[in-house]
């Protein structure tokens, strides 16, 4: 039976007690109940009840039980409503409160009249309120269960719908990215194909006479359509790296011909500004190390070609060293700095610090954001450290895996050209523009325990052979700014050793007054593109013994022995890795478009050209065929009709081919 808080004095005392149970201690109260109840009171019990009696009596006086409770149903009420609790709950809520308010009204009043009265006496009567005091706590936590609910539902539904919208603005955001990289991959091949016209006539041109001044413009011609070759490149890059779209090798890098390379590409800038140019590679540094050589040079070159433009004097430095585990790549410089202010933006692409138009320094502020791109998908970190008006020092920090190839010959540090390898091991500089070329042709011989350093073109071949440190040159015959033919031409007229290095000329479809030409400039011998790797192999290793550096009539006819077909893939995969020639094959076979659209004679001739060396080292030897009777019918000045029809057949049944192809190479 419910009571009424109102009623008589001693059952408020009592209420009294059992509200300030859970502030003066449940023990001390129900211990001091149960005595009572069961007979003779000691005088020390009566003053503990009397005690717990008045501490209850301060607590109820100070408001703190039951105003806490009056104000919680209060606001459990209001919540309610603002939630949206029907009507009815609401009121039974608040009249709760209202309930709760008297009640302590009531208890107020017992206070003072357990002070008179002193002492309780019915436990039943206790129990009753007791109850009524757990029903309204009980009526309390359910409608805070409820108002709990209310809210959990309402944050559900809240945060999906922010989800949802997060989820289409995140769809949103990578459909506008795929359609802008999709934009500037489009656009840059469009771009390439008029430019390679371009730099094609240039060449035509610079092989007939001039006179001084049409050879100067002529130059700034060519240098123009180098930068904007760089800048299509790096648009491109950059659009692969923001698609995420950049795939990297998996070679096995030689760090000290890589930072050797890098200073050889430097010096002929760096010696022309007056600036002194270090290298060092600390001893605990593995020679070969895991990683993509060509993305790996592409962000020295970047970070060294940086510092030696914006130095004016001192010089630059590239120390490769060992950090934590870690390797640590830092390009140091004495130049113009960075101011700290500057420094954020300093890898955002297309930023420049100077970038008004009178500034001093060339480029288009892509370098430092692509070599970010790369370097994270390295798994790195790049950053810098610099002062203003005294220099800076980026430094690349990449994970060290150790490469299988074991150094055999621990190379002091420093940049010394190739270090001589183990005996039997040739020393071999490969000057190749096509950077696949230049992995096949390294992978081979360095399987055969040979050593390779690379260089790009003649001019950078030749300004490598100076150091007189090779035992042979693989000399490409066409490639851009100096070609195979000027290049050795220029090997032989340097001084001592290094003029009599032996060159091996490498060209896909050479014709014979061209093999006569670079035989006449000095090679040694000649082999077709595409060649069967033993046959490279046993070729680099006669020439080597025979240290024949000049003798013409060891230049053999191109030979017509390519890779077999069959071998091809499975020899190249084992070699390389499966990555690498379905790599190639996709790019040997992408977009045969050009064939049928390209309407320049030099493009189409450059493009088949390209594909005769592509087609055959992948073991397809009728696309080859057909490329080469392309070529052959520019360089005859013929109908192309015919050709064309042919190459795009062949290229078409190689398309066709192409799923069968890769599943071959992923079975390697
Ligand atoms: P770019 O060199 O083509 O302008 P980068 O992205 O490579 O583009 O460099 C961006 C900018 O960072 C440069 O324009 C230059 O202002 C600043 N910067 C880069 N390297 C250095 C350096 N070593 N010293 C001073 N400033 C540098």
């Amino acid at each position: 039976m419910r009571r009424r808080p109102t009623g008589g004095l001693r059952v408020d005392g009592l209420r009294l007690i059992i509200v300030s149970v859970s502030a003066v201690g449940l023990f001390t109260t129900y211990s001091a109940l149960e005595i009572y109840r069961f007979g003779d009171l000691s005088a020390s019990l009566r003053t503990q009840i009397a005690e717990s009696a008045q501490r209850a009596d301060a607590l109820a006086r100070a408001g703190t039980v039951v105003s806490d409770k009056v104000a919680f149903a209060e606001a459990v009420a209001a919540v309610a409503a603002t939630e949206g609790a029907d009507a009815e709950a609401v009121e039974r809520l608040r009249s709760g409160a209202a309930e709760d308010r008297a009640l302590r009204v009531a208890e107020l009043a017992a206070t003072e009249a357990a002070r008179r009265d002193g002492l309780v006496t019915l436990w039943g009567e206790a129990s009753a309120d007791l109850s009524h005091s757990l029903s309204v706590s009980l009526a309390s936590i359910v409608v805070l269960l409820f108002t709990v609910v209310l809210r959990s539902l309402a944050y559900l539904s809240a945060r999906d719908r922010t989800e949802a919208q997060l989820r289409r603005a995140r769809a949103d955001a990578e459909a506008a990215n795929a359609a802008k990289s999709d934009f500037l991959a489009t656009m840059s091949h469009e771009i390439r194909t008029p430019l390679t016209a371009i730099k094609g006539y240039a060449e035509l041109l610079g092989s007939g006479p001039l006179d001084v001044r049409q050879r100067d413009e002529l130059g700034k011609l060519r240098d123009a359509g180098e930068v904007l070759g760089v800048l299509i490149d790096d648009i491109l890059d950059l659009a692969k790296i923001e698609a995420g779209r950049i795939d990297l090798h998996r070679d096995a890098v030689d760090l000290r011909a890589l930072a050797e390379r890098v200073i050889a590409l430097v010096r002929p800038t760096a010696a022309a500004k007056g600036l002194a140019l270090g290298c060092s590679i600390s001893p605990d540094v593995p020679r070969f190390v895991q990683g993509d050589t060509g993305r790996l040079l592409q962000v020295l070159l970047n970070l060294t070609n940086n510092a030696v433009k914006f130095t004016g004097k001192g010089g630059v430095s590239l120390s490769v060293t060992r950090d934590e585990g870690r390797l640590s790549l830092a390009v140091s410089d004495t130049g113009i700095g960075i101011a700290p202010a500057d420094v954020p933006r300093l890898f955002k692409r297309f930023s420049q610090i100077d970038s008004s138009l009178t500034r001093a320094h060339a480029g288009s502020g892509l370098g430092l954001a692509i070599s970010r791109g790369l370097v994270e998908r390295m798994g790195g970190e790049i950053g810098v450290e610099s002062t203003y008006g005294e220099g800076s020092r980026f430094t690349v920090i990449l994970p060290l895996v150790e490469a299988a190839e074991a150094a055999d010959d621990p190379a002091p540090a420093g940049v010394r050209g190739a270090a001589r390898p183990a005996r039997g091991a040739a020393r071999v500089l490969v000057v190749e523009d096509s950077v696949q070329n230049q992995d096949l042709i390294g992978a081979v011989l360095e399987r055969a325990g040979h050593r390779c350093t690379r260089a790009m073109d003649g001019i950078e071949g030749l300004e490598a052979a100076r150091s007189g440190a090779y035992d042979l040159v693989i000399m490409d015959m066409q490639m851009p700014r100096m070609d195979g033919i000027a290049a050795t031409a220029a090997i032989r007229a340097l001084s001592g050793a290094a003029g009599k290095v032996p060159v091996l000329a490498l060209s896909a479809n050479a014709l014979p007054d061209q093999v006569a030409a670079m035989a006449r400039a000095g090679a040694g011998r000649h082999l077709a593109k595409p060649f069967a790797l033993d046959d490279l192999t046993a070729t680099v290793e006669a020439m080597v013994a025979a240290a024949d550096a000049t003798d013409a009539a060891a230049l053999s006819p191109p030979t017509a022995t390519g890779p077999s077909a069959e071998g091809a893939l499975a020899e190249l995969a084992a070699l390389l890795g499966g990555d690498w020639v379905q790599a190639r094959l996709r790019a040997a076979l992408r977009d045969f478009d050009w064939v049928a659209d390209e309407t320049e004679p030099s493009a189409l001739r450059i493009k088949a050209h390209r594909l005769v060396s592509d087609a055959g080292q992948l073991g397809l030897p009728a696309l080859a065929e057909a490329a080469l009777a392309l070529e052959e019918a520019i360089d005859a000045g013929a109908d192309l009709t015919q050709a064309r029809t042919l190459l795009a057949r062949e290229a078409a049944n190689a398309e066709a081919l192409l799923p069968a192809l890769l599943a071959r190479v992923s079975k390697v």
